[in-house]
Order: structure tokens, then sequence, then C-alpha cells
């Protein structure tokens, strides 16, 4: 007998070659195929009459077999099946190439079903090469009837076969543990999971499938959902060192700076300070564009920390990045009283001594230690951690975040993370449903417009007689690509090839360098630091550049192969210029210029605003696309959509309603396992 666990390849007319196939797919079991849900469904639930057919449509037409043959193409390469098939209004021509066992499967006098794209020649309308299946008189067709679900799948696996193998075991959903409560159910009016597997392979109408979606993707976000509010219940059991507002320290550090303080930054420090002075740990995120001027605000915490007596930590995604904070907070603490530390792989430091430092030396004596991932390693200890900040936090897995909280000891230090991934407010709440969000929504005033332009390959020279003007005038310039090295297969841009070519043919007097992740932690922080010091006019980089890196004097970041980024890492990519009052740019340059690829790089031109950008990325790839490839812990969703409010809603009040009583629920504690292990295993 079968059930949800056994092996697909127990299925009907299936061998081992399509087992493995489906293996590829992630599909081992009988539960595998049928939580494999289609990705879309063709409507072919009118079928048409022969005699309605138009060129250039899909359609779906019934009717009988008149005649069927086999034919060699005139130089015999190819075989050619030829079909007529009527209905009750006219006759058709079928066409199908190189399917000679069609004429085998179906004879005159069947009845079929069919559906496909209605072409023409020079005989009239015909359908080339459409799906087909034999009918009776009223049975439903599988793959030519209805709505008819249309699966992402591989190499040599048809839809057909996906759609037959489904078909056989959707009588087992009767079998799946449905980890919902009755009341859920019907307070929010949600099909039971058995009905809604089935419904999602076969509905059979567009309302079934939208009420199997919902179901689905109500499950999807109700488990988020719990999560999140779980992991805030647990924080708001934990217990926090007070740190209390020092407001004369405080005004006086911010009346000390080079300059005014935007009402986001003053509001979104407030909103920090009143959580540090709480004796439950902080959970934050501060979320703002690239160079809304972030760091202040976490200096401001760091502050009110070190008055306080208690140790903060700020952890950076790269080395340059922690290297450049060090300095910059060194810049922003000048009084000795609080001293800065570093550490990272190959530097421990502390701010105002000299002499090579353990890492033991510099969390024993400095305030603020600013570091990357180093500071998790297990021989770390800390005094008396009161302050951990999280800098660039997409670029950090949910264990990195655990690890560091761990190193306060018993009590839990607060936390920030801070990212520039401009994640609308509504979503951040879905995803990070355990953090408060206090957002930077506001560019620092005096920031001129960074000026953005495609350019033509055709105009690539005045694009470098423009950089070579600017390089005149005392500024620098960033040029970014795709590779490190050549590549035939990819045909990018490589940072290699480039710096050749930019080096010895067209800026030879000019000081060039470049940057990229197979350089050693030294080699990569002197380019940095000569970049920083002016000795290098031009520094060609891989996306290593892309967080953080704060270079005021830049003024040109000019990016190859740009139609093989998303709008937010290009976008990140222009933040690195235009961080001081001179006039910046972006110039894009691309081996592509289909219609696509320069509508979506038209965006940057027209937009500045990351958020903007975002949202318009997320409607031309979906979320996935956007922040799934470098944002650790973004939850892999089938079917929901992060825009659903109206679901997001529901699934957050039953996931309120439950939080306090999981443990009654063991069916779904069962399903937030399961979550666990796939979402957090970085
Ligand atoms: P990000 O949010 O991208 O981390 P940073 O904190 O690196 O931005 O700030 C970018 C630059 O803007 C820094 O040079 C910083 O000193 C400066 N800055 C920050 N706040 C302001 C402000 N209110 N007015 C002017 N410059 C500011
Ligand atoms: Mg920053």
């Amino acid at each position: 007998m079968l059930n949800l666990n056994s092996s697909v390849s127990q299925l009907n007319k299936i061998g081992a070659v399509t087992a493995k196939r489906l293996k590829i797919l992630g599909i081992e079991t009988i539960e595998d195929l049928l939580f494999y849900f289609p990705m879309r469904y063709d409507d072919f639930s009118e079928t048409i009459l022969i005699k309605d057919l138009k060129e250039g449509v899909n359609a779906n037409i019934k009717g009988t077999v008149e005649l069927i043959q086999n034919k060699r193409s005139p130089k015999k390469r190819i075989n050619i099946t030829e079909a007529l098939i009527s209905d009750e209004t006219e006759s058709l021509k079928i066409i199908w190439f190189n399917q000679p066992f069609i004429a085998k499967n179906l004879k005159a006098g069947d009845l079929i079903s069919l559906s496909g794209h209605v072409e023409s020649d020079y005989t009239g309308l015909m359908m080339q090469s459409p799906e087909y299946e034999k009918i009776n008189k009223d049975g439903n067709g599988l793959h030519t009837q209805g709505l008819v679900p249309i699966y992402h799948t591989t190499a040599n696996l048809t839809q057909k076969q996906l759609r037959f193998l489904t078909s056989q075991i959707t009588n087992l959903t009767s079998e799946i543990n449905d980890f919902l409560p009755d009341e859920t159910k019907k307070r929010q009016g949600l099909l039971s999971l058995s009905d809604a597997i089935q419904k999602i392979h076969f509905p059979k109408n567009t309302e079934e499938m939208d009420k199997a979606k919902s179901r689905l993707a109500f499950d999807e976000l109700f488990i988020i959902q719990l999560q999140s509010q779980l992991i805030k219940k647990e924080n708001q059991e934990n217990i926090a060192n007070s740190i209390s507002f020092f407001e004369k320290d405080t005004k006086n550090f911010v009346d000390n700076l080079p300059f005014t303080l935007t009402d986001s930054q003053k509001k979104s420090a407030w909103e920090i300070i009143q959580d540090l002075e709480k004796e439950k740990p902080m959970m934050r995120m501060l979320e703002g564009d690239v160079g809304s001027g972030k760091t202040v605000v976490a200096a401001l915490a760091m502050l009110n920390a070190s008055k306080n007596k208690f140790q903060s930590i700020l952890m950076a995604p790269t080395e340059i990045l922690a290297k450049q904070h060090f300095e910059s907070l060194k810049k922003l603490f000048t009084k000795k009283t609080i001293k800065i530390g570093l550490i990272t792989q190959n530097d421990k430091k502390i701010s105002g001594s000299t002499g090579k430092l353990k890492a033991e030396d510099v969390t024993k004596e400095a305030n603020i230690i600013i570091g990357t991932h180093a500071l998790i390693q297990k021989k770390i200890n800390f005094k008396n951690l009161g302050l951990a900040i999280i800098d660039e936090q997409h670029r950090f897995g949910v264990k990195q975040r655990k690890e560091l909280i761990k190193k306060a000891g018993k009590k839990s230090p607060h936390l920030l993370s801070m990212t520039a991934t401009p994640i609308p407010r509504s979503l951040a709440l879905t995803i990070y449903g355990d953090l408060d969000i206090s957002i930077i929504n506001e560019l620092p005033k005096g920031r001129k417009k960074i000026i953005t332009r495609l350019v033509d390959e055709a105009k690539r020279q005045l694009a470098y007689n423009f950089i070579k003007d600017q390089i005149k005038t005392g500024r620098q310039v960033f040029v970014v690509c795709p590779l490190i090295d050549e590549s035939d297969k990819l045909g990018a841009k490589s940072v290699k090839q480039e710096y050749e070519k930019l080096n010895k043919i067209i800026f030879p007097d000019l000081k060039i360098e470049m940057l990229h992740g197979k350089l050693k932690p030294q080699e990569k922080e002197e380019i940095m630091r000569n970049f920083l010091d002016k000795k290098i006019d031009i520094l060609v980089s891989t996306s290593v550049i892309e967080v953080g890196v704060d270079v005021s004097n830049a003024s040109i970041m000019m990016i190859e192969g740009s139609e093989r980024f998303g709008l937010a890492q290009l976008h990140q990519f222009r933040g690195r210029v235009g961080r001081s009052g001179y006039q910046s740019y972006c110039l894009l340059l691309s081996d592509n210029n289909s219609p696509q690829t320069t509508k979506r790089l038209e965006a940057l031109v027209k937009y500045n605003s990351g958020f903007d950008l975002a949202n318009i990325d997320l409607k031309l790839r979906g979320p996935g696309e956007v922040y799934g490839t470098n944002q650790k812990g973004f939850p892999d969703l089938k079917i929901a959509n992060l825009f659903d409010h109206k679901i997001i809603k529901k699934a957050r009040a039953e996931a309120e309603l439950i939080v306090d009583k999981v443990v009654d629920y063991p069916k779904i504690e069962e399903k937030l396992k399961e979550f666990n292990d796939k979402t957090h295993l970085e």
C-alpha cells in the first residue's frame, strides 16, 4: 500500500530514470510530490468551437480524429504527423514534428481534446504541436481541459508526466497531517489541508484555486509569524542591564558633530535610547538607505552604553568595513575616556595605544569594540557586554546573531541590527516580526542628487573623457565589474581585464589599482587605505565594495555589465559616491541592450531612493530574487506573497492566539521545527 512516505518509484509507470529526474526537483516521496505545487495554470476552462478560432491565440478545442498519418519531410529529416480534427462546426489541421508515436496512440474516430497555439499556413488555420489527450464523451482531460497546472520542471521531465503522477496520488492527501486547529480554519474560512493540496494541483475553477492558495499561503505566513512571536516572547523573558540616558553627554556629543542630525536620525536615536533604559533586551532593526547616516545613530547608543560602564560591540561583514568604522568612530569619540578597539582576523588594536595587542587585551580594555565575524569566535569573551550592534545585518545569519547575544553571559545584551536593504515596513514586519523597527527615511541635507546615466557602448570614450576631467579636478573613481577573472562562459567584464585595459591603454598616466575577494586581507586593506589617502585615482573592483565603504572624495561610480546586478545592489554601488558635497555620477554600462534590461536600468536613472527601487525590483523580479540571494534567513515561500496584507493580518492574529500555548498543539510544534530546520541552517 502506498502512503505519504512511500518512494515515488513505487508509482505506476515510473522508472529509475524518471525517479532520478524527480529527485533533481527535490521529490523523493509521495508527500514531496504532493507538496510540489504548480507555479501557474493554463486556463483551458473554455472550449472553443473550431469555427470560432482566431490566429495567434491559445485555444482549447474538442473534436473527433478524422484522419491521422505520418509523413516524412521532403529531405526525410523530420517525421511529420498530420491529423484532421473536426467538431460539429468545422475541421482543423494539426501537425506534430518528430513524434511518430502519436499516430499510433490516436486513431480515426477517437474523441480528443487539444490545447495549443493557433497558427496559419497557406491552407488556413492550424495548430502546431498542441498538447493532446484522449477523452470520453463527458470525460475530464488532465492536460487539456479546465485549469491545467504548470510546474517548474527539469530536463526531460514533462508537464504531462508530473500531472499524471500527481493525479494518481491525490487520494492520499487525506493522510496529510493538518496542523491547523479546527477553530482556526473555521474562524479564517480556510480549507482543510488535504482539500487545499488536492485543489492546488487540480482546481475545477479559479475559485477553488484561490481557496487552495489562500490556505497554503496562510500556512506559510502563519508559521513565520508564530516563529517570530515566539522569539519575541522568549526575548521578553530575558533580562538585560538597563542603560540609562546620559542626557547632557548625549547633547554634548550631538552639538560637537560637524553636522546637524536629520529628524529621522533623531527619532531613531530616541527610540533606541528608550529601549536601552529598559531591563528587557532591545531587539531593534535600524533601517536606512545608503548614506542616510546610521553609524552616528549607533554611536549615540554606544556612547550611552559606555557612560553606563558597559561595553558595546559593532560587528561588520567585511574587514574593510570594520576598519573603516574603527577609523570613523575614533574621530567621533575624541574624548580619551572612551576607548575604541578593533578585532579582525589580522588586526587587533585600541585607539591611542601602539604595539601588538591580543584580542584579550582589546576585550579587556576597550569600551567600544568593532570587528568582523572574528568577534563571535569561542575564545573571545567580553568583560561586561551591554550592547551588540550588527551592521549590514542581511549579511549575517540568525545563528550568528544568536552567537553574538550569547557573548553577554547571563543577561542579554541590547541588540541593534542595521541594514540598508530597503524593505518596506509591512514586509519587514512580516519577516522580522521579532524585531522592532526604526527607519531613517531621509538623506542628510545638502547632499546633491547623484546623476545616473546609461552609457551606450558607442559613447564609452566620452565616459572616459569625463572620468579624466573629474580626476583632473581632484576626484576619484570606482569601476565595478561582475567578475574577477575572465570567463568565456559568461562573457562578462572582469576586474583583471578592465584593469589591464584602463591601466595600459586608456589611462596610462593615472594611478589605477584593483580590489577583489581573492586578495589577501592585508592587500585589500592597503589598497583601501591608499584609495582613501588619494594615492589611487581609479579603483577597479568587484562587488566587494558594495557595502558601507566610505570614500567621500570619490565622485564617479562606473558599473560594467550592470545588467548582471539587481537594482538594489546597483543602488548600493551608487551609494559609494555622493557621500559629500561633490556632485557625483553613476555611469551604467551594459553588454545587453534588450528593452527589458534597459527598462530595469532606467529605473535607476529615474529613482534615487532605495525604497522606490526595491518596490520596482520586487514587481519585476519578486521578493525571492530581490532579497533572496544575499539575504540570509529570508524565508523561502512557495505560495505566499509577502505583500498580501489580508492573509498576513489573518496569520498574525491567529499566531497571537496560539503563541502562549504552543505546547498544546504538538502538530504545530512539529511544523515549527521543520520550518526552523529549513530556514536557519547557516
Ligand atoms: P550609512 O547609513 O550608509 O551607514 P553612514 O553612517 O556611513 O551611512 O553615513 C554616511 C556619511 O554621512 C558619513 O560620512 C557621515 O559622517 C555623514 N553623515 C551622517 N549623518 C549626517 C548628517 N545628519 N548630516 C550630514 N552628514 C551626515
Ligand atoms: Mg553603514
